[in-house]
């Protein structure tokens, strides 16, 4: 494995603060995946909020399986055959420091390999095949609106997480967009809680350095060992929604096998509060970061599970 010493002048755009340390190691194979990311993010054109969306074009206005939807269990097919989501490698330390970063419209986070070179994947569900993660990424509201995403049962959610994972046998995110099977995204909901501590570890590092990418196009690493399964805190993951639908973000390609966990996540408001910091590219807050409800248009929602009491 090849590491590069970089600073700022070495890497443009990423300029990685190290509060100890003038200079951090980052693999190179990391900072590329996080380069070819951001090139992908910035192929996407410039987009706002403004309008939720509603004002995007092409595909996100004329396609007819996008995403969020308004998941319903009434409507939903039960399916108790549908398989539970198998977590590969999920348990194993990541390779750090991982890199945090603002870019514009979310907080995004590139998932390196374990540290022994695995990268983590996930089967079952609906996906047929193997989906490696790719990136980690949130959507928030402000003081006056919740910040999810999709809906279950017409109830949204302080905060939604994204994690973005791709088909092995597509060689690249890009090529994973234009192909219905090439995208999985666990989508997993945050609710404020008036207590002020939180007992997830790996979820509480990444809040704590939030204030650090107040800014655009800034970023910083998290310290510390994070495991990919530290980001599902304790929901009951044998229980979920699944259909197919699309990116939520422009180009809003229908290339996404959801999965939605109606389990929530209790983090503490103060947590919540520092992702309405974010600021975007014209320095407005970066706030109501979420895409409007779209058509469900007839498509089949799978829901898997034993019985809604237990949610
Ligand atoms: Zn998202």
């Amino acid at each position: 494995m090849h590491f590069v010493i970089f600073s700022c002048q070495l890497l443009g755009f990423l300029r990685v603060f190290a509060f100890s340390q003038a200079y951090i190691q980052i693999s190179q194979e990391y900072l590329n995946d996080i380069l070819i990311d951001r090139a992908q993010d910035r192929a996407a054109g410039e987009y706002n909020y403004d309008y939720n969306g509603d004002d995007w074009t092409g595909l996100c206005q004329i396609g007819q399986s996008q995403s969020p939807i308004d998941l319903l269990y009434d409507d939903a097919i039960k399916n108790n055959t549908i398989p539970r989501i198998q977590f590969h490698h999920y348990g194993e330390s990541l390779r750090t420091p991982l890199v945090l970063m603002n870019n514009g419209h979310t907080a995004n986070m590139v998932i390196p390999p374990t540290r022994t070179g695995q990268r983590p994947f996930i089967t079952g569900g609906l996906l047929r095949g193997e989906y490696e993660v790719q990136s980690v990424h949130f959507h928030w509201g402000s003081n006056s609106s919740k910040g999810s995403e999709h809906s279950i049962n017409f109830m949204r959610y302080d905060v939604e997480m994204h994690i973005v994972h791709k088909n092995r046998r597509y060689e690249s995110m890009a090529e994973a967009s234009q192909n219905a099977d090439g995208l999985a995204v666990l989508a997993v909901m945050f609710g404020a809680q008036p207590q002020p501590f939180s007992q997830y570890y790996g979820l509480n590092k990444i809040f704590n350095q939030l204030p650090r990418i107040v800014e655009y196009n800034t970023n910083t690493t998290i310290p510390g060992q994070l495991n990919m399964a530290q980001l599902l805190g304790n929901i009951i993951v044998g229980v979920f929604y699944s259909y197919n639908g699309s990116l939520t973000t422009p180009d809003c390609a229908e290339a996404v096998t959801w999965t939605v966990f109606p389990d929530v996540i209790n983090i503490p408001e103060r947590h919540i509060m520092k992702f309405w910091q974010l600021k975007d590219s014209r320095g407005t807050p970066l706030i109501n970061n979420y895409r409007t409800i779209q058509d469900t248009n007839q498509r089949p929602v799978y829901y898997r599970g034993v019985s809604s009491l237990f949610l």
